[in-house]
């Protein structure tokens, strides 16, 4: 990251990062620049670009310079060093992945992640070579006890997807660094308005724009953020990717050539143009526009979310809630160091009456969005162990601490009055 930006405040950041003006025409909205390739000066002016002796735009699936603009603004917001966009948070980490991991390595990953990339490493990257080992994200040292010297990275989310654990970060940070392995974070449910991960020792942070960053349920994206603060010089053996020649791109070894960014460079130059999982520029466009409004999105979120997550705790027909900033959560200690600014806007609760009950309820609202999504400006209510979570096994679910009458709610922007009528009239219905 530009040096210069982080001196700025988190609205100035979202508001002026990754573009000024079109250097063309003057033109202050960014522009869609809808075109696969770019025109080269001449015949010398290609040879550098191809030999990465010059910066500049080659052909979309390497770079798009709308793309560019939303990649330096997210990347402004998360005080990261270089950041990768992709055309969904699957393919962030499936990039990533393939970025670190090499057939005999293995991750160490919170049982209590997103089912989906369960999902993606267990029943894909296995068939590769590359093994997941699964441990109690609420248990750092299950993370150290887990780690060898073939441990790639370690995963959890800021927030987990759906049960609402809050990242122990500095601990997890502390044993990444013992062991030289980097520490990955999935700041999706935060969002850098909320939470910067690499600013409590976190190496990479992921997101699928999808939700919090677009906040419009408009479109499917993912990124990663490099924080640049990882050593990969230093253990050549265990990332050959990096840290020796690449015969994929002459031989340039990333880590000697681009220093603290040689994740972000081998990402960007190698991995998005093999692996091809780059946004659309219009898609790309969509999202810059959106993290202009983040930070005053999360705090409406993170206010609204407390005073659902209230209001359901003292309904009679409600069992439990989880929302970390509810006292009664049971990482609500560390949501007071990590979560300063407000806790975001998921809840996870059950009503009484168990999956029929709740069935009841999802059957009854009018107001509240029935829909696999989260982060969206409305609010939007789901059954996990019947939708986003049914590709796992009930072991899995029972693992990932998953009930079966689980609802995760995912609190909008609108009047809080109007989501308890509407919640109100659902609950009453489940209670019947
Ligand atoms: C949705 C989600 C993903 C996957 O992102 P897509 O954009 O749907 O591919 C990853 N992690 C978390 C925490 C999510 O909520």
């Amino acid at each position: 990251m530009d040096e210069d930006n982080k001196k700025f405040g988190m609205m100035t950041r979202a508001l002026h990062c990754g573009w000024k003006c079109d250097p063309a025409t003057g033109a202050s909205g960014l522009p869609i620049y809808a075109s696969s390739a770019f025109q080269f000066h001449d015949t010398a002016h290609a040879a550098k670009l191809f030999n990465l002796e010059e910066d500049g735009f080659i052909y979309s699936r390497l770079s798009n310079p709308t793309v560019c603009a939303f990649e330096e603004g997210l990347n402004a917001l998360e005080g990261g060093f270089g950041c990768v966009a992709t055309s969904s948070g699957q393919a962030a980490f499936t990039h990533l992945v393939a970025a670190l991991c090499s057939s005999g390595d293995n991750l160490v990953v919170s049982t209590k992640v997103y089912g989906g990339t369960l999902t993606l490493l267990q029943n894909v990257f296995s068939r590769f070579g590359v093994e997941t080992r699964l441990v109690d994200g609420d248990h750092p040292c299950q993370f150290e006890q887990t780690i060898d010297d073939r441990t790639c990275g370690m995963i959890t989310e800021t927030i987990g997807n759906p049960l609402m654990n809050v990242a122990p970060l500095e601990t997890l940070a502390h044993i990444s660094e013992r062991h030289g392995v980097p520490l990955i974070i999935d700041n999706t449910f935060a969002s850098p308005a909320l939470c910067r991960p690499i600013e409590w020792g976190a190496n990479i942070v992921v997101h699928s724009t999808t939700k919090y960053i677009s906040g419009n349920g408009n479109l499917v994206g993912g990124a990663i953020i490099d924080g640049g603060n990882f050593d990969w010089g230093r253990y050549p053996d265990k990332f050959p990717t990096i840290a020796k020649p690449d015969p994929a791109y002459h031989g340039v070894n990333f880590s000697e050539r681009f220093g603290a960014s040689a994740l972000w460079a081998k990402l960007h130059m190698a991995i998005i143009r093999d692996l091809g999982g780059c946004p659309s520029a219009f898609d790309a466009y969509l999202l810059h526009l959106s993290i202009s409004t983040l930070c005053l999105r999360m705090k409406r979120h993170s206010e609204n979310a407390l005073e659902v997550a209230k209001f359901l705790e003292a309904h009679p027909a409600v069992e439990w809630v989880r929302y970390p900033g509810l006292t009664s959560h049971p990482q609500n200690d560390m949501a007071k160091i990590y979560l300063k600014d407000g806790c975001g806007g998921m809840i996870a609760f059950s009503v009484k009456g168990g999956v029929e009950a709740g069935r009841k309820l999802l059957d009854s609202l009018k107001l509240i969005g029935h829909m696999a999504n989260l982060g969206d400006s409305r609010t939007l209510i789901i059954h996990p162990a019947s939708t986003t979570h049914s590709q796992l096994s009930s072991e899995q679910r029972k693992a990932a601490g998953l009930s079966d009458g689980l609802i995760r709610l995912s609190v909008g922007l609108e009047d809080t009055a109007d989501i308890f009528d509407d919640l109100s009239a659902g609950l009453e219905a489940a209670a019947r």
